[in-house]
């Protein structure tokens, strides 16, 4: 069984297709972390095999209590999946914190083949940019430097990853 779980309707984005009619900041009423924890519990009344939570949103990121909310899962037994929106709040120091806590899988979103496309539908600009970004992070969130985001310093198609990071002149 898999559990989809909008933890909150907070997302940098503003896609066309949006179902979640995501905003700026979470909605009243989202629940906080010890009524979280207490759905963990319930959901651990499936029994076995257990659910598989897809923390989802709005922008799961959004949420400070993400990460003990993913471990608090994996303590209970409960396999968990991240479905981010990609912005700024993606960072890999976060998701390696999120895989230290349990993530098993992400999920990203590409829209389009060109930066036109993919921005065009999600609203805000450089977002294809930071998607693209944000496949390397996901393939090795402990690399230790960010990828370039200065499209001089892409090699291929993959960015150049020096440590400090270039300033992308
Ligand atoms: S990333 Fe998801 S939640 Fe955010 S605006 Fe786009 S569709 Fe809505």
């Amino acid at each position: 069984m898999l559990f989809y779980w909008e933890l909150t309707l907070a997302c940098g984005l503003a896609c066309r297709h949006c179902r979640a009619t995501a905003m700026s900041v979470g909605a009243p009423g989202e629940l906080t972390t010890a009524e979280s924890f207490q759905l963990l519990d319930d959901i651990t009344g499936f029994g076995n095999p257990m659910p598989h939570v897809v923390f989802t949103g709005g922008d799961p990121l959004r949420r400070n209590d993400l990460e003990a909310l993913v471990r608090g899962a994996t303590e209970r037994g409960i396999g968990s999946s991240l479905a981010p929106a990609v912005t700024e709040d993606f960072t890999p120091e976060r998701l390696a914190g999120l895989r230290d806590a349990g993530i098993q899988t992400i999920s990203l979103s590409l829209d389009g083949s060109t930066a036109s496309l993919h921005d065009g539908l999600r609203g805000v600009s450089g977002t294809f940019e930071m998607t693209m970004d944000a496949f390397e992070i996901a393939a090795d969130p402990r690399h230790g430097s960010r990828p370039c985001r200065s499209r001089s310093r892409r090699v291929g198609t993959r960015w150049c990853r020096r440590t400090p990071p270039c300033t992308g002149r």
